[in-house]
């Protein structure tokens, strides 16, 4: 889907989401019905990385859909071995 914008004379600017390549030159206004003409706008193209969107976007959605921990993280089973300064800490 993309965005197209379309002006209204007496409500501004609106945006209606089309497919892409099927926006017509004339679209009726929604609150009037008068047509409305194109307005041609820069594409919105994001040329940030992929990753820094997703974090971008995975914080934004954090504000209302935190993510929820069901388990203890890490694989169950798993041990992790002691470092030689461990090995000479007194036992119990
Ligand atoms: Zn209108």
């Amino acid at each position: 889907m993309t965005t197209y914008s379309f002006r209204c004379e007496e409500h501004g600017t609106v945006d209606v989401r089309r497919g892409f390549g099927a926006a017509p030159a004339v679209a009726p206004c929604p609150v009037c019905g008068r047509p409305m003409r194109r307005v041609w706008t820069a594409p919105m193209v994001s040329l940030a990385p992929r990753a820094a969107v997703e974090a971008i976007d995975r914080a934004e959605r954090s504000r209302t859909e935190p993510e929820v921990v069901t388990r203890v993280p890490g694989r169950p089973g798993r041990t992790v071995a002691p470092t030689p300064a461990q090995r000479r800490l007194p036992r119990p």
